[in-house]
Parts: C-alpha cells; structure tokens; sequence
C-alpha cells in the first residue's frame, strides 16, 4: 500500500524550488477508514517544494474530480475540485502535525507523508448539498425543513436512557 501514499522524499534536494506530481485514485482512499460517500476519485496533486536552508515551504494544489450521489435523483453527480494548501514544513526532536499549517519533522527525517493533508483537503471540500442543476427544481419542493423541525420535539430514546440515569 506504501506506493498509494503521497511521499515526497526531500533529501538530496538542493536548497530552491522542486515539483512533484501524483496521482489519486481510489487506492488512496482505500489506506484510510472512513465512511466513503464519494466514488471513482480521479485527482492530481501538484507540489510545489521550497527548500530553504532549516525549513521547507510545500504548496499543495489538488484538483480533479470525484462522484457523489444527486440527492434528489440518486444518479451520479460530477463534482470538481480545486484546492490549494500551504505547509509549512520544520524540524524538531519529535513529529507534531497538531498545528494546521505547519508540520513539525524530526531531524532524521528524509521524506514527508502529505497523505493525510490530501485526504483532509477533499473531504473537506466536499458539498453538503449535492444536486444536479437539472434537479434543483425538484430539491425546492421536497420537505426539507420539517423533518429538523420534528426532530427537535421527539425524544431520542438515547436520550431518555441517559435521563432514566440521572433520576
Ligand atoms: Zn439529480
């Protein structure tokens, strides 16, 4: 599974600016767990590496584009993306990855994982509402806010249990 991830070795690379490429499919998606609500990922990621003397700049662009279901009719649904991340990359006594933008390395390291940067950067640019502009018409017309609305007054029986707890 090692060559489904997106490593970008850096050692060795002159001090200046360095391109990587890959490509994401599904086997990407396969190294992680998750509840996969898309399909026939087809993305490329383009790295832009600025290697400085004691840290790295990546600049992460992904684009390309993924399937989702069409609410409303259920078909297929094309969906693009475009996206960029800027990381900053240091180096430390032990791995952080805790900061959004800036990854901590320890010293001995040669290569970086940006798989879990890339995974993040598509789920997140995900729609919450996924309709074919075709569908839209229909999307209006279907109850959406009463179900919400009815949720709020009917007791979850998760709930309740916790309740009963508590007396
Ligand atoms: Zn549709």
């Amino acid at each position: 599974m090692e060559e489904s991830r997106v490593l970008l070795k850096f050692s060795g690379l002159k001090v200046g600016k360095h391109q990587f490429q890959y490509k994401i499919e599904q086997s990407f998606f396969d190294l992680f767990e998750f509840d996969q609500d898309f399909s026939s990922p087809k993305l490329e990621v383009l790295v832009e590496l600025e290697k400085k003397e004691n840290f790295m700049v990546a600049s992460i662009g992904l684009s390309g584009e993924v399937l989702l279901d069409c609410d409303v009719c259920l078909e297929s649904l094309s969906h693009k993306l475009n996206e960029d991340l800027n990381l900053i990359i240091r180096f430390a006594e032990e791995f952080d990855d805790s900061e959004e933008e800036i990854l901590l390395l320890p010293f001995n390291a040669y290569q970086v994982d940006l798989s879990q940067y890339i995974y993040e950067l598509t789920l997140l640019n995900l729609p919450l509402k996924r309709v074919h502009s075709s569908c839209k018409d229909k999307w209006e017309d279907l109850p959406q806010i009463q179900p919400i609305e009815q949720q709020k007054d009917s007791k979850d029986p998760r709930w309740e249990k916790l309740n009963d707890l508590y007396k």
